[in-house]
């Protein structure tokens, strides 16, 4: 199953359990740091391609070390990284991650993250793929104004499309995504991101307002799970049990999970237990990418709660 992921590629860099949180003038230690790979988009990959499917990732980065490092994780996960763009005018984003088990602050240099332009994708770029899909669509400045067409474009040339918008920094919540959705056949936004885009507090009245005939929303919901409204009826289903230790991607990883279950026509509740199992099995480690399960990992855990 050939995927192409278009979006933005950076590390995350975690530090770890502050005593207190840092003031401006004063410093503080924290007991670890994990320096790991980032961005909703490459998570999303590197989910897909430990599932098995193959996966090109199109991208901008700095000619720079973290554009280096996430490069050579994203081979390691045999990503073809052949449409990512060594930018020497631009460096890398990073987002650095100020965690205790209470909270964290998320501090992020954007930098080549909103590069990304519709137009920095050669021409035919499509061709021998069966499926397209962007992440993070509210800090992809570059991307969001041409992103219809190139949805559609995908679309004219027999590939689905996919889209998973996560938060907007801004809450703006641009009313231009509602257009571009028509030319998305799956759509995957978590509770706040429904709540902000349709400015309905109640998920389900979201969900119905996010009806367009055409695009399958799945609402993700955390340790609630997921639902969806297809064709009038509500589908729900419950998240797995899992020790958690970092939510970090739980989204980018169910993503990964649904789409592989869902490109290849599963019905839509066993794509969304297989998307589920997919993001709970990646709350286990530190950052997004870490326990990702394989297939197999992923049917093994479906199967053993079965009954759930
Ligand atoms: P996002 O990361 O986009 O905010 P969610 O936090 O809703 O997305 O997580 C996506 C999916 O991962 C959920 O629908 C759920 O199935 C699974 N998941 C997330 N957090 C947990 C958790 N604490 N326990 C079990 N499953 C979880």
């Amino acid at each position: 199953m050939k995927i192409l992921i278009a979006g933005e590629l950076n590390p995350d860099l975690i530090l770890r359990n502050y005593q207190t949180f840092p003031h401006p003038g004063k410093e503080v230690l924290v007991e670890d740091l994990l320096l790991t790979l980032g961005s909703s988009s490459a998570i999303c990959a590197v989910g897909l391609a430990r599932l098995g499917d193959r996966v090109t990732f199109a991208a901008n980065v700095g000619a720079d070390t973290y554009g280096d490092y996430c490069l050579g994780l994203l081979e390691r996960e045999g990503i073809d990284v052949s449409h990512v763009n060594r930018r020497a005018d631009l460096k890398t984003g990073i987002t650095v991650s100020i965690t205790s088990s209470k909270d964290r602050a998320l501090v992020t240099y954007p930098g080549a993250i909103s590069s990304l332009r519709a137009e920095d994708l050669p021409k035919g770029i499509f061709a021998g793929f069966r499926h397209l899909h962007v992440s993070a669509y509210f800090l992809q400045d570059g991307l969001r104004p041409g992103l219809k067409q190139l949805f559609a474009e995908a679309r004219r040339l027999g590939l689905s499309t996919s889209l998973d918008t996560g938060y907007d920094p801004s809450e703006q919540w641009s009313g231009e995504l509602i257009d571009t959705l028509r030319e998305v056949d799956v759509f995957m936004p978590n509770e706040s991101e429904i709540q902000g885009i349709t400015s309905r507090q109640d998920v389900m009245d979201g969900l119905r307002a996010l009806d367009n005939g055409h695009t399958l929303v799945v609402g993700k919901l955390g340790s609630e799970g997921c639902l969806s409204l297809h064709e009038g009826t509500l589908i729900e289903v419950e998240a797995f049990p899992v020790q958690v230790v970092d939510t970090t991607g739980a989204g980018d990883s169910f993503d990964a999970g649904f789409l592989h279950a869902w490109l290849r026509g599963n019905p839509l509740r066993d794509c969304m237990r297989f998307g589920a199992a997919c993001g709970a099995l990646s709350t286990r480690g530190l950052g997004g990418t870490a326990t990702q399960p394989n297939e197999e990992e992923a049917e093994a855990y479906v199967h053993a709660h079965a009954g759930h």
